[in-house]
């Protein structure tokens, strides 16, 4: 564990830390959204962002303070918190985004990290290079390794005792291997904070499947102990899958850079503000404006409140994400959000596709399990139970069946079997996940989990006698069944039939 973070609650792999800051006396609770400030243009001045947005720390860009001669003079002087107002944390970028921009820039890690030091920076960035998707694996790997120097470099650094934390930035463009080799080098570091860098084209892109494979494969590297922030993650449709993910900051350009396009952001999506009717929030701005007040005022104004809202939408979201790890439900919070947009639910599915990542750090007990999509079929819950299936003890012959016990048999036990998990003894009924809401219209997604749950158990235990008793399960769902195992239809299932 680095002794500058610590992790309470604990969903899917969604947590709730906290993040000390010593530099700026403040300990930030993740997760965190981290506004993004333009040192030149401040659409909503920092004071403000504190005090009524409760944000506790934010971004800004020492390389564009340092290029601007006025905002350089003043930040070494008065120091950034003073020249920006703002009395929380302060992380600061390096000038790796204008270096993927326009190809150089003309400081080296030392002295940005210097001038970071100088200005009071909480958060110091080194220059990594953000490798963009897509790109030859030779590019990715030789790019690495420059960002492998840099971290070198910040690790070399002395901070004097300025207490200041350094960020390590995971690069790898879209190699998991590479991910996931990059996050294992940063965690060996001594650096605090860790950055999966590069990941802004994949969300403008929508490939939000892309950051999660990504995402997942840098968190193999680095472990469960690492603060992780998702860099240049704004919009709020998404933070509940990156949480799911592992995800601690994120930090949000978008806010200001579409309210200036006249966009505004909701927790399904972005419309265009021109689109619009009505506000579908309940925000300051959205309560005492409609969408006409708005058209009648200069763009000024309208700007600074679309930026208000998104801002607000935005916070709103971060809270709702924390409550669901709290109750446990981040993964329901998930499959909802991943309905605003098909983009997302490729998201939600490369998610379930490392489910065994999730299994590892799932919290075995939680509140309740909504089965509330069939991709709830392969949730970490129900593959962990169907490991579990292996481990039981089984007697020698056991009737499995969706229906109650029958008043007379001759089994040597009676388990049930819901979809989608499969099979439990009763001993096992009152635990989690088995407590399951699912509906009653149980579709064949979930069928075919509980088949496969029902296959499991009868290759762990060939010894033992199995018959499972189905509540009309169709024939591609049986397939999944065995030959081993005995199967029967319930007779209420073949009265619906006739
Ligand atoms: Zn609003």
């Amino acid at each position: 564990m680095r002794d500058h973070f610590e992790l309470r609650d604990a969903d899917a792999m969604g947590r709730i830390g906290s993040l000390s800051v010593p530099r700026a006396g403040v300990t930030v609770e993740t997760p965190a959204l981290l506004p993004v400030v333009n040192p030149n243009i401040q659409t909503i001045e920092p004071a403000r962002l504190s005090e009524e947005f409760g944000a506790d720390i934010l971004i800004t860009n020492s390389y564009i303070i340092r290029k601007t001669e006025e905002l350089n003079e003043r930040a070494l002087t008065e120091g950034l918190h003073e020249m920006l107002g703002f009395d929380g944390a302060i992380m600061t970028d390096s000038g790796s985004f204008q270096l993927a921009e326009y190809g150089e820039i003309d400081v080296t890690t030392e002295e940005i990290l210097a001038f970071q030091r100088d200005i009071g920076s909480d958060i110091a960035t080194p220059v990594d290079i953000p490798t963009p998707p897509d790109v030859s694996r030779e590019q990715a790997e030789e790019e690495l390794g420059v960002t492998a120097e840099a971290l070198a470099d910040a690790e070399a650094f002395d901070a004097g005792d300025s207490e200041m934390l350094l960020n390590a930035p995971v690069q790898g463009s879209t190699y998991p291997d590479l991910r996931e080799r990059a996050g294992r080098q940063a965690a060996e570091t001594d650096l605090d904070v860790f950055p999966v860098g590069a990941v802004v084209p994949l969300m403008n892109a929508y490939r939000y499947d892309d950051m999660v494979e990504a995402v997942l494969a840098a968190k193999r590297g680095l472990g469960p102990a690492a603060p992780v922030h998702l860099f240049g993650a704004g919009h709020p449709m998404m933070f509940a899958l990156a949480a799911a993910c592992g995800c601690d900051l994120f930090d949000s350009a978008a806010y200001a850079l579409m309210a200036r396009d006249g966009r505004y952001l909701t927790v399904r999506g972005t419309e265009q503000f021109e689109d619009l009717d009505y506000f579908p929030c309940s925000c300051a701005v959205c309560t005492e404006h409609t969408p006409d007040d708005l058209r009648g005022m200069d763009h000024r104004a309208r700007e600074d409140l679309l930026a208000e809202h998104n801002l607000h939408v935005s916070f709103a979201e971060i809270r709702r994400v924390k409550q669901a790890i709290r109750s446990g439900n981040l993964l329901e919070l998930v499959e909802v959000r991943a309905r605003g947009h098909p983009a997302m639910l490729d998201g939600y599915r490369a998610l379930l596709d490392g489910a065994s990542d999730l299994e590892r750090e799932d919290p075995v007990s939680k509140g309740a399990f909504f089965y509330t999509s069939h991709e709830s079929a392969r949730r970490p819950e129900v593959l962990r139970h169907r490991e579990r299936l292996a481990r039981l003890d089984v007697p020698d012959r056991v009737l499995l069946t969706e229906d109650g016990e029958p008043n007379d048999h001759d089994y040597d036990a009676v388990w049930r079997v819901v979809p989608p998990f499969g099979p439990f003894p009763k001993s096992l009924s009152d635990t989690y996940p088995l407590t399951a809401e699912v509906p009653e219209r149980v579709d064949t997604a979930a069928q075919r989990a509980a088949a496969e749950g029902v296959a499991e158990l009868a290759e762990a235990h060939p010894e033992a006698s199995l018959t499972l008793s189905h509540d009309g399960w169709p024939a591609h769902v049986l397939e999944a069944v065995p030959e081993s195992v005995t199967v029967e239809t319930l007779p209420k299932a073949r009265e619906r039939e006739e």
